[in-house]
Formats: C-alpha cells, sequence, structure tokens
C-alpha cells in the first residue's frame, strides 16, 4: 500500500456473490476503489476490521424523507375502508404544515436512519417545492436544498429527484393538499431545475450531489408535460423517475385518458429508455414486463412501502425472469430497512404462491443457497446504483469505496456457519455496524457523530407538529 492509499482488511469480503477472507479492500485517497488484494503489503497496513464483514453499501432508489413525520400516525381508519387514498391525506396533512427549517430537521433525521442501516446514496423524489399557500420561495428550489444540505450532513450521496406535479389527476379538480407541488407549466420547472443544477454544482462534488428529474405519475402530469420533462432528462443523461402503476385506479384512470395504461402508453410514444426507471410497477402485464426489459428502463420497488399501503405485489419473478433491472426504495420510510425490503421481494412471493424459493435460480442445490441471496443483495446495491448514476453498488476497482459492515459476532448471525444466505435471511439491521462513503466512515460501531443532535431536534419538530398543528 502506498501512503496515500487508504485499505480495510476485515475477516470477510463479498466478492463476486461470495464470501471471501483475507482479502483487503484498497482505496485511493479520493475513495475510489483500486484493488482487492491478497498481497501482504497491502494485508498488513490495511485497517483490520475484526469480526466485520464488508459489504457494498446500500443505495434507496426511492425516498420522500419528509413522509418520516407520520410513522406510526396512520395506523387506524375512521370508517370504511382505509387505503391508500385515504393514506395520502393524512400525509397531504403533515406536507403542508412543515416549514424550510423543519422539512432541513425531517430529512436529516431519515437520512441518518439511513446511514445507520447501512445506505450510502439515497434518490430523493422531492415534491415539496413552495409555500403551503402554493406562493412561491425567494429562492425556488430552496426546499430542494434543504433536503440535499441534510443529506451532506449526515454524509449520503444523494441524487435529488426533482418531481414535476401538475395536477390532482386526470378529469379532477385542484386539491388544495397539493398546492405545494404544483408547478405553472414545465417551462417553469426545467427553468428551476436548470438553475437547481447550477447551484448545487457551485457547492457540491458532482459525485455527492447531483440531480434526476421525475414527472411524478401519468396521473399528476399529462402525456405532453411528460414528453417534455422526459427529453430533458435524456439530452441532459439524467435520472428519470416515475410513480407507474402503483395503484389499479391509477391505470384505470390512464387508460380512460389515453386508451393505455402507464407503461404500455410510454412503450407507445417510445418514452422508454436505459435512464429510465418505474417506480412500484406492481399491477403491470407481461406485455409491459418485456417493454421495460427491451427498452432496458428499470424498475424500483418499495416492499414495505407497498404492503404498508396495501398497493400488491411487485412481480418480481417476472421482472427478475426477463431481466429487468430492480432496484429498491424506502419511499413512505415507515420502515427504513434495505435488507427487509430485499427478503420482501421474496416472501410476498412465497404467501402468494404458497411456495419457497420463488426467485432462487433453477437447479439450486442446498451448497448453492448463497445464489438466491445474492440476487437479493443486488437489488439493495448494483441495481439502484444504476437506477440512479451513483458511483458505488460494488466492490470493484474503479466504483467507489461506499461499504458497510456486518458485525459477525451479533447473536444473530451466531452458528449460522456465516452464510451469505444466513446475512441476507437472518439478520436485522442492528447487525450493521459501520458505513464508509467514498472511504471515509460515517457511522462507526453503530454511531453516527451528530445523532444525538439529529435526534433531538427531530423530536422538537415532532413535538410542534403533532401536539400543536396537526392534532
Ligand atoms: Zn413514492
Amino acid at each position: 500500500m502506498k501512503p496515500d492509499e487508504k485499505g480495510w482488511l476485515p475477516d470477510l469480503l463479498y466478492v463476486d456473490g461470495r464470501l471471501v477472507p483475507a482479502v483487503a479492500l484498497i482505496a485511493d485517497e479520493k475513495g475510489t476503489i483500486l484493488r482487492l488484494s491478497r498481497e501482504r503489503e497491502d494485508l498488513e497496513p490495511a485497517e483490520r476490521l475484526a469480526g466485520r464483514a464488508i459489504f457494498p453499501g446500500f443505495v434507496n432508489a426511492h425516498s420522500h424523507s419528509f413522509q418520516r413525520t407520520i410513522r406510526g400516525r396512520t395506523e387506524y381508519r375512521k370508517d370504511g375502508k382505509d387505503t391508500f387514498w385515504t393514506w395520502r391525506e393524512k400525509m397531504y396533512q403533515a406536507a403542508n404544515v412543515l416549514n424550510p427549517e423543519e422539512i432541513y430537521v425531517t430529512a436529516r433525521m431519515c437520512f441518518l436512519e439511513m446511514a445507520l442501516s447501512g445506505i450510502t446514496t439515497v434518490g430523493e423524489f422531492h415534491y415539496l417545492h413552495h409555500k403551503p399557500d402554493g406562493s412561491r420561495y425567494p429562492d425556488p428550489n430552496l426546499l430542494a436544498k434543504e433536503v440535499v444540505r441534510a443529506a451532506r450532513e449526515v454524509g449520503l450521496r444523494i441524487v435529488l429527484l426533482q418531481t414535476g406535479y401538475a395536477r390532482a389527476g386526470w378529469n379532477k379538480g385542484p386539491n388544495p393538499g397539493q398546492a405545494r407541488f404544483l408547478f405553472r407549466n414545465v417551462r417553469e420547472f426545467i427553468g428551476n431545475l436548470t438553475a437547481l443544477r447550477v447551484d448545487l454544482g457551485k457547492r457540491y462534488a458532482p459525485d455527492e450531489v447531483w440531480v434526476g428529474i421525475a414527472p411524478h405519475s401519468l396521473r399528476a402530469v399529462t402525456l405532453a408535460d411528460f414528453r417534455e420533462m422526459n427529453r430533458y432528462g435524456r439530452e441532459e443523461t439524467l435520472p428519470v423517475h416515475m410513480h407507474v402503476s402503483e395503484q389499479r385506479a391509477e391505470n384505470e384512470d390512464c387508460l380512460k385518458e389515453n386508451g393505455k395504461t402507464p407503461i404500455a402508453l410510454l412503450e407507445d410514444e417510445k418514452q422508454l429508455h436505459p435512464g429510465f426507471t418505474a417506480i412500484h410497477a406492481v399491477h403491470v402485464s407481461e406485455a409491459e414486463i418485456a417493454a421495460l426489459r427491451a427498452a432496458k428502463a428499470n424498475v424500483c420497488a418499495c416492499p414495505t412501502t407497498e404492503r404498508n399501503l396495501g398497493d400488491g405485489v411487485v412481480p418480481a419473478d417476472r421482472l427478475l425472469a426477463a431481466g429487468v433491472n430492480l432496484a429498491l426504495g424506502s419511499d413512505s420510510q415507515v420502515q427504513i430497512d434495505l435488507l427487509d425490503d430485499a427478503r420482501q421481494l421474496e416472501y410476498h412471493l412465497r404467501l402468494l404462491r404458497e411456495e419457497r424459493v420463488v426467485l432462487g435460480p433453477k437447479g439450486l442445490a442446498a451448497e448453492d443457497q448463497d445464489r438466491l441471496a445474492g440476487v437479493l443483495l443486488g437489488t439493495a446495491t448494483e441495481a439502484g446504483a444504476r437506477s440512479l448514476g451513483a458511483p458505488g453498488g460494488s466492490l470493484e476497482p474503479g466504483r467507489s469505496a461506499d461499504f458497510l459492515t456486518f458485525d459477525l459476532r451479533k447473536p444473530c448471525i451466531a452458528g449460522s456457519g456465516i452464510s451469505l444466505a444466513a446475512l441476507i435471511f437472518g439478520t436485522d439491521k442492528t447487525a450493521i455496524r459501520d458505513v464508509a462513503v467514498g472511504g471515509r466512515f460515517i457511522v462507526r460501531d453503530g454511531c453516527h457523530a451528530n445523532e444525538p443532535e439529529i435526534v433531538r431536534e427531530f423530536e422538537a419538530v415532532q413535538a410542534k407538529l403533532w401536539g400543536e398543528r396537526c392534532r
């Protein structure tokens, strides 16, 4: 190891789908991985991480950080049936009382929890833009910048997916709960986004903070608006993310308005491409999955949110069999646990089908069971990095040294033979002990340096929010 290099030597390192001993991870001073090494001159000076296994950091491709405020406050129903749509009204209530400072404090809390659970990059699908009455802040990008500031204070890489929202839905009158989200026209939206890119570029490194464009959904924007946003995203090579087919009602409205369901429509209009990510894609047909595959587009599932909202089950079996890149998101923050999201991709299908090992490669032998765990881990790491254009996602030369460690001495791991399957299926996120972004630790031994202050300030926001404003 040269003096300007950094290295770490865990008990086990995750390489090419396997856990291997006695391999050091070596990075340059900027935090880019140079090599995985078994050479003595690398093993000896590397920082010894005894009792730990190193994995790539998780990539959270879909987050709405402000929704952290409503965790545990929507688990009741007044009368009739509670659904996504009634949950959404409660979510709007909180969205419409937070001021810019509180949005920052909430985002910081949410990103802290992400860091502690092994997430190194977040894609923030950001649609709070204006004052609650819809009037503009002097800087129209104020709230986006507050969210970015929060992520960088915690130490996460962030992709600010600036979200365009134009209407309550097809044939629907304005919803006053959405005044903070709405743009007047696409030109205004793209102008603000361009200014945001310039401002962020002055303050942050391009691999720490970058932007994407996110037409909210085909209920919130027209096809014409979508086309313009998608064109800008493609021309500027930005990630393009959109909620797609989360709810059946959304498909039905799109059918009525456009004569096709969302993905079929996008395919017909030649709007699918490798930079596009369909968030959810729960209610999709075989032909739509084939269209996603043909366009090399991505899907981001959010299983812990989808089960909380009663959305339905992402057809991970059909998507993976077709070869679609399948990433994960924490979405509503009801839980922040990408390891659990990865497991739920498989578990939801087991419950539906009343069978086991649905996503495992065919011909799976007992001694080869780590392959299923590797597939699930890939959704939480590499697939998310591809969806967001992030520099981490795998531990290979040229990628960023974004990694986490599992504490192999935790009771949940003890005696399991320390297989990949035992780690993915049997551990909880408290076994994640260290998290590094670009080779710099943001979490050590389960602690983040600013945790007490971040938690205290968030608790104060919550006390005001639920004690005074949202009762
Ligand atoms: Zn979402």
